[in-house]
């Protein structure tokens, strides 16, 4: 038996993977609103090679995922759910009439981050549900692999996030249109994603400006 080291399959995986994200790249989507849209934008226009990180990323996330709506689609509720409002697509991980959204941490705490329940209460807005789930896969938690959030919200806070969805998609349309990233909002400042930025491909450029 001869071992050796490496394999072409890495190389056709990331190249499939290179192709699925670049399907993904027609419309607004509600994952081109939710974190940083200037690197959304930059992603568009200025397209990066994909590598093993973003392969790696990929694999964790859509296998738990996967595995997890699976199940719940033997029990009759729909996996990734495509919602269309106002031009703006929103693929919600499984809907049992109402959205449940699923994530993968490592984070040993469970206290849900903003930006999951912005993501949550977008799906909530366009379903027009007052109700909806988060369900964390506790990567590092043994004893307690999982934990349940039931999110509700008012129907004036549907209506708002609603707004919202609106004017963060025009503006997104248009810095893309525009060809110009520097017009979508960015996160340099932003507590809670600011992170985004050390791992950011359009770092040296984004921070070459000011703005
Ligand atoms: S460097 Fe930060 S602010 Fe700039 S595009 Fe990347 S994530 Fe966004």
């Amino acid at each position: 038996m001869i071992v050796e080291e490496g394999s072409p399959f890495k190389d056709q995986l990331i190249q499939l993977l290179t192709k699925e994200y670049g399907k993904e790249r027609e419309g607004v989507h509600v994952s081109d609103l939710l974190m940083c849209m200037r690197e959304q934008v930059f992603r568009r226009l200025q397209p990066m090679p994909i590598d093993e990180k973003d392969l790696s990323f990929y694999a964790l996330g859509e296998g738990a995922h996967l595995a997890l709506e699976r199940l719940a689609g033997k029990g009759g509720a729909v996996s990734e759910k495509v919602v269309i409002v106002n031009g703006i697509t929103g693929t919600i991980d499984v809907f049992d009439n109402i959205p449940i959204e699923i994530k993968t941490t490592r984070s040993r705490d469970p206290t849900p981050k903003p930006f999951h329940l912005k993501q949550l209460g977008y799906y909530m807005a366009m379903t027009n549900s007052n109700v909806g789930v988060l369900l964390y896969i506790m990567m590092n938690d043994y004893e307690r692999p999982f934990r349940f959030r039931t999110i509700t919200m008012s129907n004036e806070e549907l209506a708002s996030e609603r707004r919202e969805i609106e004017a963060r998609g025009r503006v997104f349309s248009e810095a893309v249109h525009a060809k110009d990233p520097f017009r979508a909002t960015h996160v340099k400042d932003d507590p809670d994603l600011g992170w985004k930025c050390k791992r950011c491909k359009y770092r040296s450029v984004c921070w070459s400006r000011n703005n």
